[in-house]
């Protein structure tokens, strides 16, 4: 049982591209109330169900508390955008880097919707930097992050586009209740060329 019917879009995306796997490393940003993270510790086996399968790790983070799941490192009351938060993410990865970047974060909406967008997009946007820092340079390796479509959303998938071999644009059939969400999955992680590192 899924704690939120947010789970069916991930496993929809998962379906599609197949990005989930045993023995991946996983940050997701966004956690509460947990359907996700209930779905991660399955396919990266960090809940060690499948005694066959290599061990993954999922580390989630949520500004709300967040509740036990079998195998899942939860950082409740953290805000994602913390420096301090994102550091101590960081010195939890057991080797050094993740192999996937997840976000299902989405702010408060006012109603007004450019500053909704400003505000999705900002949190979108460290994110991908986060991402970029903390991601193993790997074919596997991916980034999925919710947006609200619009214009900002096109500039993000082009900024995703410098780092991560493919961007897709995924709107899953289960968010469809909620026209303008939509998510940016980057696959295969190229690396943080020299001429970005700043
Ligand atoms: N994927 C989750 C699931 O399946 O249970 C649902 C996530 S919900 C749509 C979005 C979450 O983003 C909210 O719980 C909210 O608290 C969180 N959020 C928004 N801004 C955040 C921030 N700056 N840091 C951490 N979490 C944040």
């Amino acid at each position: 049982n899924y704690r939120c019917r947010s789970a069916f879009k991930l496993l929809e995306m998962d379906e599609r591209y197949r990005f989930l796997y045993p023995g991946q490393c996983v940050v997701e940003c966004g956690a509460a109330p947990g359907s996700w993270t209930q779905v991660l510790v399955s396919k990266t086996n960090s809940d060690r169900k499948d005694g066959g399968k290599p061990v993954g790790q999922v580390i989630s983070v949520d500004r709300l508390p967040l509740y036990h799941v079998e195998g899942a490192t939860l950082l409740g009351g953290s805000d994602f955008t913390d420096k301090a938060v994102q550091q101590h993410i960081t010195e939890l990865l057991g080797n050094g880097k993740a192999d996937a970047v997840l976000s299902d974060m989405a702010p408060n909406a006012t109603g007004v919707k450019e500053l909704d967008h400003e505000s999705i997009a900002q949190l979108a946007y460290s994110v991908l930097k986060f991402a970029v820092k903390i991601s193993r340079a790997a074919s596997k390796t991916v980034c999925l992050i919710k947006v609200w479509d619009g214009g900002r959303s096109k500039q993000l998938q082009t900024e995703m586009q410098r780092f991560y071999k493919q961007v897709r644009t995924v709107k899953p059939s289960a968010s469809r209740m909620n026209s303008a969400e939509i998510y940016l999955l980057g696959i295969g992680f190229r690396g943080l060329l020299k001429k970005d590192a700043c």
